[in-house]
């Protein structure tokens, strides 16, 4: 059986790391601050940011929800982070994706300064990650690149297979991996012959957005699979594709899904990774928590250069 990779022990050292460091601000001056801006109703969205701020609470950061409603414009939405950008108390600005069709998602990022983008998204620490500078990092790449270290899996030397290319997951990972001296290769919609390439990964990140794409004819014997997709399955058709009855292991998901009326999984078929992975991140329990846990890190992190400095 290949070794579980478990998000939520990881994210729980990340957080215990983090209280010292809370303490020691909140003594020194003030707690760190984290402003989160949710437009609308979205429901994943409103969880997400409920997680983030019960995160917050307890760590002991200062957290607050600013919540315009969904007919706000691009302009009212700039002046609201115009207003969190001159808030000393404010070292965190996280802008709730996705936005409104009609608000311009670009511009309301852009205009978060880019010492309180504890997303990582602005395009000046963007840059700062491609060269290498200091600066806040996209949550979920820094924190698959946090689990890689503490479960000591080797990436220097290695061969690592990014598939998806977005500028919140694909990108920063990519660029990312590479910082660590692994020989990485960036898929996509367009790669021909996925599957080929997919198994030339020692370690294989799959962000995607399709429920369980990745099977057992993409993974090496004996790669590190890693698995940020969250794909929530309503389709009781869907389910069975990809659980066929009879398959050992298919049952539980079956079961799982008759009571629930749904199920998340991730962008690898769970069962196939068991077959030729030699560690894997499961869904859910795996990359998710660690997203939360270095958003807050990035927090601190800001709160510490700005309350040093001033
Ligand atoms: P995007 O939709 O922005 O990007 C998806 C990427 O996958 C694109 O680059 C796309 O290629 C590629 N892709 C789509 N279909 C295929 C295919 N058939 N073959 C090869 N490549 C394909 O998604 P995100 O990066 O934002 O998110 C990816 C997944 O990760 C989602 O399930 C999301 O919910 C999850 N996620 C999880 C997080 C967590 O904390 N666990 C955090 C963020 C995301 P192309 O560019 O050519 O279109």
């Amino acid at each position: 059986m290949p070794r579980i990779l478990d998000g939520n022990r990881i994210r729980d050292e990340i957080t215990s790391e983090c209280r010292p460091r809370v303490e020691k601000l909140t003594t020194l001056q003030r707690p760190p601050g984290l402003a989160v801006v949710l437009v609308g109703h979205n429901p994943a969205s409103e969880i997400y940011v409920r997680n983030k701020v019960k995160t917050s609470h307890e760590l002991g950061i200062h957290s607050e929800t600013l919540m315009p409603p969904e007919t706000v414009t691009t302009g009212e939405l700039l002046a609201v982070v115009d207003e969190l950008n001159r808030r000393p108390e404010i070292d965190g600005i996280l802008v709730q994706m996705p936005l409104p069709p009609h608000v311009d998602s670009k511009r309301v990022l852009l205009a978060v300064s880019p010492e309180k983008d504890v997303d990582g998204f602005h395009p000046c620490n963007v840059g700062n990650l491609a060269t290498g500078r200091p600066g806040p990092r996209s949550c979920t790449p820094a924190g698959i690149i946090e689990m890689l270290k503490r479960y000591q899996i080797p990436i220097a030397g290695k061969r690592a297979v990014v598939v998806g290319r977005s500028d919140i997951v694909g990108k920063p990972m990519a660029l990312m991996l590479l910082h660590e001296n692994s020989t990485v290769t960036i898929c996509h919609s367009k790669t021909p012959d996925l599957a080929a390439v997919c198994r030339e990964a020692d370690i294989l990140i799959a962000a995607i957005g399709r429920a369980a794409m990745i099977t057992a004819d993409y993974i090496r014997p004996g790669a590190t699979v890693i698995d940020v997709g969250m794909n929530r399955l309503d389709n009781r058709a869907d389910v069975e594709r990809i659980f066929p009855a009879g398959r050992p292991g298919a049952a539980e998901k079956l079961e799982a899904f008759a009571r629930r009326g749904t199920l998340l999984i991730g962008d690898v078929h769970p069962l196939d990774v068991l077959e030729k992975a030699s560690a894997y991140t499961p869904v859910p329990g795996g990359v998710g928590p660690l997203t939360i846990a270095m958003l807050m890190v990035n927090t601190i992190d800001s709160a510490e250069r700005r309350i040093v400095v001033c």
